[in-house]
Formats: structure tokens, C-alpha cells, sequence
């Protein structure tokens, strides 16, 4: 056995060597992450919490209209895992991020490629493509993150795929997963149940990307304050609106935090119903995590309906 003194002086060539190993180790040991959306940011944190994350956008900014920036491209490169909404919302930007970053580890078609909105089925998926629709997704809505039980079945999705990428952390992040669906599973029930009197309530949106939270809830979407999507609201559009809502005020307003307030403010004035900024995602108003984004959404619904019924 070797004695203490007998150890490789500090600055000898094998002590070099073995401290890079060991620093090169460490390094691919942490899981770099880039994601699209706070809200892939926040599943993939439940599922790998050690693994370093960055997020591409903010709830204040609209996903649909992002620049590709260098220090974007910066991040993409280093990536060992792509997380986005896919289903067309980044078609603007993430193919050209893709193609300046140059990392084989996340393109296409690798298992470093994780699209959320294509793991599960998707609504509105057009029968055929007309521009003159306006700005429709043609591979049907892409903001799916809105509905607890896809977001259940892409953090089923992305598993395997932390596993193929990572496979020394696998049992943990099988573990981690287990545990989220189960206390997934169980806000689902509670927000169900929450969430009952909100059944067959009329919403006016700005933007569609409350279809799957209307559709899980059973609400109903009247009119959406962009004539076409991606069409920005006009004054002759909402006088529309509000003549169509005349004797059939609906329970809310809703926009996010990234859209434009004075169109759903107007109509609001004009129609008596509220205009409410929803979280929308990870770090909107009260939105820390996944768990209270479902929280506030239904808090600030339910509110609204309390409001509106006559006592
Ligand atoms: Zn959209």
C-alpha cells in the first residue's frame, strides 16, 4: 500500500491528469438543459432538479416572437437536452437557433430534441393550410401546457428521454417522476373538483392559447379578441365582439402577461365582463411552479364567477 508521502507531488503530470478527469467528469455529470417555455423549464426541474436549466423566454415575452441572439445560441450549444412546445410555436426562431448552435446533441430527430406539444394530441390541427387564415398552427394548437393531464403524459415522455441522455441519474429521475405524478395526480383531483362551477361558463380570450384549459374545464371560448390568429385586435373587430355578446355577458376577459391590455380593457368597459392577466406560465403573477400556476388560474376563474353570480 502506498503511504501519503509517497502520492504524486501537486504539479506531476499524473495529478494533472487526474484532476482534469475528475473536473471533466463533474461537468457531464450536470445536465445542461435548454428550455423553450417556463413552463418545460419548471416539468424538466421536477423531473431532474440537480440538472442546470436555462430558459430561452419569460412569461413577459410572447414565445411566438423571439430573437435568435447570440447569447441564445451560446446556451443551445452547450446543451445536452432540447425542451420546447414544438407543434410550430417556435418556428420563428428555434430552426435558426439550431442551425447557428451546430450541437449534434440536440438536433432534430436525437433523442436531445424533446417537443412537449408533440408527445401528446393536440386540438385544432387545420384540415387544410390557407394563409388567409391568418397565423395558424399547422400542426394544431402548440400551448398545451395548459391542461394538467398532457402535461401528466409529456413528463411520462420526457422521462425516457432523461434516461437515454443521462443514464447514471436514471433511477433518480424515475424516482423524481414517480413522486410528481403522484402529487400531480392528486392537484388534478383537487382542481377538478375546485373548478366545477366553472362548467359551461362563456370566456372571451385574447390569443388561443386557452383551448386546452377551456376544453379541460368544459368552458367555452365565444370570441377571441384577434380577428385571425396571430392578427392583432382592432376597433372595428371588438365593436364586433361586442355587439355579438350583447344580453350574453361572458364570466372573464382573459390575456396573458405578454399581450397587449387595452383591447381586453376596452371590452371589458364596454361589456361589464373583467379582463383578467391569467399567470399563463411559470412566473406569471403567483405562478412559482407548475402546481400554483393551476392554483392562481383557478383561484382568479373562480373568483370572477363569485363575483358574477348574483348572491
Ligand atoms: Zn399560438
Amino acid at each position: 500500500m502506498r503511504s501519503r508521502k509517497q502520492l504524486p507531488a501537486p504539479f506531476n503530470k499524473g495529478t494533472g491528469l487526474f484532476l482534469l478527469l475528475c473536473s471533466s467528469f463533474s461537468a457531464q455529470a450536470e445536465l445542461r438543459v435548454f428550455a423553450c417555455e417556463p413552463e418545460w423549464a419548471a416539468l424538466t426541474a421536477e423531473l431532474a432538479p440537480e440538472a442546470k436549466i436555462y430558459t430561452a423566454t419569460t412569461v413577459y415575452q410572447d414565445p411566438h416572437f423571439i430573437e435568435a441572439r447570440p447569447s441564445l445560441i451560446a446556451k443551445l450549444r452547450n446543451a445536452d437536452l432540447l425542451v420546447c412546445s414544438g407543434a410550430g410555436l417556435e418556428a420563428g426562431w428555434l430552426p435558426l437557433l439550431i442551425r447557428q448552435a451546430n450541437n449534434p446533441a440536440v438536433l432534430p430527430d436525437t433523442p436531445g430534441h424533446f417537443l412537449a406539444a408533440m408527445q401528446v394530441d393536440r386540438l385544432d390541427v387545420p384540415e387544410k393550410l390557407d394563409r388567409s387564415m391568418g397565423d395558424v398552427h399547422a400542426e394544431g394548437n402548440p400551448h398545451v401546457h395548459l391542461d394538467p393531464h398532457r402535461v401528466k403524459q409529456i413528463a411520462a415522455a420526457l422521462l425516457p428521454r432523461l434516461e437515454q441522455i443521462d443514464p447514471q441519474q436514471a433511477v433518480t429521475y424515475r424516482r423524481n417522476h414517480a413522486n410528481f405524478e403522484q402529487r400531480w395526480q392528486a392537484a388534478i383531483q383537487r382542481w377538478e373538483t375546485a373548478a366545477k362551477p366553472l362548467f359551461a361558463t362563456n370566456i372571451v380570450v385574447h390569443h388561443k392559447e386557452w383551448r386546452y384549459l377551456e376544453t379541460w374545464l368544459g368552458m367555452q371560448i365565444v370570441a377571441s379578441l384577434e380577428p385571425k390568429p396571430g392578427i392583432p385586435p382592432n376597433i372595428g373587430y371588438l365593436n364586433t365582439i361586442k355587439s355579438q355578446l350583447a344580453n350574453r355577458t361572458p364570466l372573464a376577459i382573459l390575456r396573458k402577461p405578454a399581450d397587449s391590455s387595452k383591447p381586453s380593457k376596452w371590452l371589458g368597459n364596454a361589456t361589464g365582463a373583467p379582463a383578467l392577466v391569467l399567470p399563463y406560465t411559470v412566473g406569471g403573477e403567483g405562478a412559482e411552479d407548475l402546481f400554483s400556476l393551476f392554483d392562481q388560474t383557478l383561484d382568479q376563474l373562480l373568483s370572477a364567477k363569485t363575483s358574477a353570480t348574483p348572491q
